[in-house]
């Protein structure tokens, strides 16, 4: 409807523009009349009968009800006009506010925040533009709102940071970013992601953490407002960098490096800095929520590795192996365990003290990490007790991977200080579910074998038999 289409102004020209052609209805009307009463007052003479004066009377009289009815009708259209108008602007106020007033309710209920639904923008004016400008910040509320209720489903800190990605590359377009994590302790920074992956090499190259100016200042670093402004930034004559520090609860987490190709050209350096303030609204819906994910994940490394080598220990067998069972079984594949014990362990210790036992471990734990494939798993299973998962091996595989082991270990030198060690492992083996298909029966097979080539003399490897178990079911 063209009307819908004028502004508030125009609409209330018209509304205005109808009193007055009211108005100008009913003076003509008056005018006319008038002149009429006039023009027959006028031909009247004294020798005119009572007929004709009332004639005159009862024109007089139409003419006044005629008026009348026409000037109630024009009110009553204005009236009316101005009516709707007014009403449709209040209902669309209305409809505003109670959406508005939805969404401060909602809070933190992003399920309730989801269902406002958009205002309808039923004309073109300032309202329709109001009603446009709250539609775009419900959307942007329910985007934020979304993306906090996603991350809630995130397990890993790498989720969030591919999740943060996933925003910067489609939501907000942006071509070129780095992210970078900083350990807890503040000691070393590592680049989690670059866009596009070429980036790696082209960006900063950070050793420590206090090499980024982001982190040791706690604040954003923009070079398109400080040109030279990060002397470790190596592209500063192609590219601009904004650098944010990942702060949450007076810790930096990490620094996102947002970069554009520079180019002499306000529009898009506003657009680049619009887009950098929409990442920094994402960034503070996922920061609390990344802190809180990285402390979990830490005490579950805690939890789950061993101290001294790194290594995975006992426990995260206990919580993984039913997920990695599940996979061995469903591809019908097999799982070969090694158990390894280092053969008179113990002399290191009493002869040549604590220290170079441990160190030993340490250059013990690396060797067998290098013997197996990324897929494989090396388990610190006890003291100097290792226990290796060989995922998927082929039959018989696991023979040949324990003897490369066992003679990696034996052509190894293990150094501390000026000491130079040989040593060598003993390793029993087992296969899972060729040997049994309960897991733990499977490892205490692996153990009895270890048993069994500890006694025919040591650095051997030895794969368990039935005969080796006389004990029926483990
Ligand atoms: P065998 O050939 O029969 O395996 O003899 P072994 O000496 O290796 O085995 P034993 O079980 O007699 O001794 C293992 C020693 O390992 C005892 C313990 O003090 C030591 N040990 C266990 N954990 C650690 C550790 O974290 N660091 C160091 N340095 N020693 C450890
Ligand atoms: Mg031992
Ligand atoms: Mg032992």
């Amino acid at each position: 409807m063209p009307f819908f289409g004028l502004s508030v102004y125009g609409k209330s020209f018209i509304v205005l523009s109808s009193f007055l052609c009211g108005y100008v209805a009913i003076g003509l009307y008056n005018y006319y009349f008038i002149t009429l009463l006039k023009q027959q007052l006028s031909s009247l003479d004294s020798g005119q009968s009572q007929a004709a004066v009332e004639n005159i009377i009862h024109a007089a009289n139409q003419y006044t009800w005629t008026g009348g009815i026409l000037v109630a009708v024009l009110m009553l259209l204005v009236t009316a006009t101005s009516f709707l108008c007014v009403r449709h602007l209040v209902n669309l106020l209305i409809d505003m506010n109670s959406r508005l007033v939805n969404i401060r309710k909602c809070g933190s209920e992003t399920a309730e925040c989801l269902m406002v639904d958009a205002i309808p923008v039923v004309s073109k004016d300032e309202i329709g533009d109001v009603a446009h400008s709250v539609n775009d910040l419900v959307r942007y509320i329910q985007e934020l709102s979304l993306f906090r209720r996603t991350l809630e489903g995130d397990e890993t800190p790498g989720e969030i940071y591919n999740r943060l990605a996933d925003v910067f590359r489609k939501r907000l377009k942006r071509d070129s970013f780095a992210i970078w994590e900083i350990s807890d302790n503040g000691s070393a920074i590592e680049q989690i992601m670059t866009y596009p992956s070429e980036l790696a090499s082209e960006t900063c190259q950070l050793n420590n953490p206090s090499a980024c100016r982001a982190y040791r200042t706690g604040d954003s670093v923009n070079s398109g407002r400080y040109p030279g402004i990060c002397p470790v930034f190596p592209q500063g004559d192609i590219m601009t960098h904004y650098c944010v520090p990942m702060r949450v609860d007076g810790k930096t987490l990490g620094v996102i490096q947002f970069l554009f190709i520079y180019v002499n050209s306000m529009e898009r350096r506003e657009r680049f800095m619009a887009d950098i303030n929409y990442a920094q609204q994402y960034l503070r819906e996922a920061l609390p929520l990344l802190y809180s994910k990285r402390l979990a994940h830490n005490l579950n490394e805690m939890a789950t590795k061993d101290s001294l080598t790194g290594l995975y220990n006992r426990r995260f067998i206990e919580n993984s192996i039913t997920a990695i069972l599940a996979g061995i079984k469903r591809r019908f594949s097999s799982l070969g365990i090694l158990m390894c014990d280092m053969d008179y362990f113990k002399q290191v210790n009493d002869e040549h003290g604590h220290e170079a036992g441990d160190r030993v471990l340490v250059n013990l734990a690396n060797i067998l990490q290098n013997c197996v494939r990324s897929s494989d798993i090396v388990i610190r299973y006890g003291g100097e007790e290792f226990l290796i998962l060989l995922i998927d091996c082929e039959k018989d595989m696991s023979i040949q991977i324990a003897e490369k082991v066992r003679a990696s270990v034996e052509a190894a030198k293990f150094r501390y200080n000026d000491l130079v060690l040989q040593k060598t492992i003993s390793v029993g083996i087992s296969e899972f579910p060729s040997d049994s298909n309960q897991f733990w029966e499977a490892i205490k097979f692996a153990d009895v074998a270890l048993y069994q080539a500890k006694e025919r003399g040591r650095n051997q490897v030895l794969r368990f038999s039935e005969e080796m178990w006389s004990k029926g079911s483990y």
